[in-house]
Formats: structure tokens, sequence, C-alpha cells
């Protein structure tokens, strides 16, 4: 086929509005005709958000001014899922896009949310009319989760067409749609500011090789703020949650409305542009700092343990740092002794209607690792001992699932501890506790505070002294 006229393409537009365009000016009646043309498989409704299968013919001709890169990132919803995924697979699915194969769609991990539709701005019409002398699909109103136009701040409306790769409809431009031309102006401050927020995210291009990942980025912008803990060393999850919640208040309608989406987003299991977006903003990170993500070259818990190390260099003990630094002379003690914690996380992702095991087991995975952390207790929180029924009353869930999921079952065996040794956990708390309460620490306070008799206090000397010495031999002082 000769094609001797092919439509420019115009800002922000999507590539299959370019093809519609085309499709609409041809004046081919039917579309099967234009399928012909365009794609090899024409039974194949064509691609929305991406480039599809496109002929070589047809792909030569758009481009010619463009590359297929630019066509990519300037002309496909591809930006909006890629920005915050790993790496890697970044690269392989821009390379699968680009090869028009299709395994880009798990890469991206596009949520199967309730299907979506085409979006339009009445006001953009509106203009691009004034400015081409035709309407277009932008990109811009088809970023998942957002309802405002960014730039007029009123409601976008449905199209009716579908955006879904196996289920589109064929090629419709909007000029040939019936439109509805009624402004209504979004009053909500926050989504309309969280709307430009994830438009100037969207548009920039991505740094392919930034491998910084969002989770950890995040993590670091909660340094030397009120969600971090004094020691650097965990969130204060709890606390951003019930701010972020009260800060949103609860007129979103997309996003973040569990704690542990956003547990998920710290631990890079979840990689949510809105949600992130979300983040960013209640957090008042600059959007500059979210289009380059950088990790802090000094953190708080390498301030803190220098901190730590300097003073005891000058000869001061634990109680006394703990009192300078406002933490517990236990936190102080730990400074170099223990790894850092895993990050913790929550609830679960099991209401999976085609039960494919091997997924709701990747899923579950961080949540357990989440409810072992926070069952596994601190200074602070009364320890558990971590098994399967401990795990599943944490999560809610049923425990006969675990039956069908082995990384989770794995997971939780890593922790399994004999009793003596779960004692001696608890009898590091007891002492935390007692010293909290500014009782006089004695053997009979332990016991009453664990529920211990005096010979199990003995059993789990041995298990005390391999963790905490120092505390071993206190306790066996008190005996
Ligand atoms: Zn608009």
């Amino acid at each position: 086929m000769s094609i001797a006229y092919f439509p420019e393409i115009y800002p922000d537009e999507l590539l299959y509005s370019v093809l519609a365009r085309f499709y609409l000016h041809s004046g081919y009646p039917i579309y099967t005709m234009i399928a012909e043309h365009l794609f090899p498989n024409t039974w194949k409704k064509p691609c929305i958000e991406f480039v599809g299968n496109l002929k070589q013919e047809i792909l030569e001709i758009i481009l010619r001014d463009i590359t297929m890169e630019e066509l990519i990132n300037k002309h496909t919803m591809f930006p909006y899922y890629a920005r915050f995924i790993p790496k890697a697979d970044r690269l392989k699915a821009l390379e699968s896009i680009k090869n028009m194969q299709s395994g880009y769609m798990d890469l991206l991990k596009i949520p199967n949310r309730e299907p979506r539709q085409l979006h339009y701005c009445p006001l953009c019409i509106k203009e691009d009319r004034q400015h081409y002398g035709e309407a277009y699909w932008h990109r811009i109103h088809q970023m998942a989760g957002v309802d405002v136009c960014p730039i007029h701040k009123c409601y976008l409306k449905d199209s009716g067409i579908a955006i879904d790769t196996f289920k589109s409809s064929a090629l419709i431009s909007i000029e040939e749609m019936e439109l509805c031309t009624e402004v209504i102006y979004c009053n909500n401050e926050l989504e309309n500011q969280l709307a430009e927020y994830i438009m100037q995210i969207f548009l920039e291009d991505i740094n392919m090789n930034n491998e910084v990942s969002v989770g950890k980025f995040l993590h670091g912008k909660l340094n030397f703020t009120k969600y971090m803990a004094k020691n650097g060393g965990c969130r204060k999850i709890q606390l951003l949650y019930n701010d972020f919640k009260e800060f949103f208040g609860d007129n979103m309608r997309y996003g973040i409305t569990e704690l542990w989406q956003m547990q998920c987003i710290f631990m890079d299991t979840r990689v949510n542009l809105y949600e992130i977006c979300q983040m960013a903003v209640f957090l008042k990170i600059p959007v500059e700092e979210m289009l380059n993500m950088k990790l802090p070259e000094r953190t708080q818990q390498m301030i803190f343990d220098e901190t730590v190390r300097e003073l005891r260099a000058k000869g001061l003990g634990y109680n006394k740092i703990g009192e300078m630094l406002g933490v517990s002379s236990l936190t102080v003690r730990k400074v170099g002794k223990y790894e850092q914690r895993k990050p913790k996380n929550y609830k679960i992702p099991c209401g999976s209607k085609r039960r494919d095991w091997e997924k709701i087991d990747k899923e579950t995975l961080p949540l357990v690792k989440s409810a072992i952390a926070e069952l596994y207790g601190d200074e602070e929180r009364r320890p558990r001992k971590i098994n399967r029924n401990a795990v599943c009353d944490k999560l809610g869930l049923n425990k006969c699932i675990f039956r069908c999921l082995p990384q989770c079952t794995k997971e939780i065996a890593k922790y399994s501890e004999t009793q003596e040794q779960y004692w001696a956990r608890e009898i590091i708390w007891a002492i935390c506790e007692l010293e909290r309460e500014g009782k006089v620490l004695s053997a009979s306070q332990i016991m009453r505070v664990t529920n211990m008799r005096k010979d199990n206090l003995i059993a789990s000397l041995p298990h005390l002294k391999e963790i905490e010495p120092e505390l071993a031999e206190v306790v066996e002082s008190l005996l």
C-alpha cells in the first residue's frame, strides 16, 4: 500500500489517537479495511495505551520524524507505569514494546482494577480545536486514578471506550464521538494539586539508568522527621499512615487506603505511580527530586550510631547516653550489635479469584515478613513466639491456606525457636519494660511481668548470653 497522507502527531497525543485520526481522514468506509493496512493481525484490537503490533510499513512512516524511543516515551502510557519499577524491568519492558512483543504487561505491573475508559477534558477539546482544527486523545487524561484535567482542574469525562488490550473497540477518534461539553470544576484543592504533581512526573523523561528504588528513596525522606525512630532504625509507619489519612481526608477515590499498601511501597513490592505521588505530595518532596531519586549519603541511623560510638569513646555509660539522646539504654546497647531489622508489613492480597497460589504466595510473603517483624517484638513491644498460628492471627488469614504457600511457610520456619530461646527474648523486653516503669530490677519483678518461674529464667540464661551477654550477667546476679 502506498500511503500518501499520514497525520502529524500532536503534543501529548496517544499513538492510538493518531491511528484513529488516520482512519478518520483516510476515507475508508469500514474498520477492517484500514486494519489490514495497519496491523499484521487484523483480528486483534488496537492497543490503546502502548504501541501494540504494527505493520512495518506503517511504523516506518510514523518513525520518519521521531525515534521509536521518543514515540514510546512521548506518545504512550509507558512512562506512567515504568517510572518507579526496578531498572532491569524498566529496560526489559522498553525493549519488549520496541520489538512489539507482549511481555511488557507483567513487567509494568499494570493493576487489574475495575475496567477503565478513555477520558477527555471538555476544555482541552475546545483549545485543541482552536489550535489544531481538531481534538485528540491526550495521554494526561488517561493517568490511572487521576479524575481531573491537570491543566483545567475540571473533571474528566468518560468516553465509553474501554482501555483494555483485548477488549478495546476499533479505532475511534475523538471527533467521531458524541461529546459532553458540560464543565464541572473540582473543588478539592488537594486532588487538583495531586493531579498536577502526577502530570509533571509523568511528562518528564525517565532516567532509565537510575538504580535507586523508590521504596528506599521514600524511606530516606523520613530521616529526621517524626516518622523515623530516634535511632534511625525503623519507620513509625502507624503514625505516618494516620497523618497521611488525615491529610488526604476521606474524599480521595483512589490511592492508599490501607497501611499495608504503604508498607509495600517502602518495600518496593508495590509500584503504583499514583500512590507514590500521593506519598511524595504528603512528604512535600519536590518534583525534581522524584525525577532524579538519590539516597542520602549519611542516613539518620549512621549519624545516630556514630554519635553513640563517640559518646562511648568519651567514657559515657549506656544509660547516660540513652538519657542524652532520648532513647532507652537498650537502643544504645544495640548500636553495632545487630543488623538492621528487616522492614515490616501488614495485610493480605488473598482475594484472588483465580486462586493463583504461586502469585498469592509471592504477594503474601512481604506481609508475612512484616507480621513476623511485628510479632518478633523489640524493647518496646512484647515479643511473641513466631509460628503459623501467630502469623495467621496477625494477618487475619485462614491457617489452611498456608498449605498452598511454600515460600511463606519457609519464612515462618526460619524463626522457629525453642521455648528457652523465646524466654530469652522475653526477658530483654521485660527488663526494658521495668526500666520504663521506673521499677527496681529484681528477679521477682522479671518473673511477674513475664509469668515465668525461676527455673525458666535459669533455663533461658545460655540463650540470653548469646544475644545480650551484659543483660545475662545482670539477670544471673539477680538470681
Ligand atoms: Zn483540560
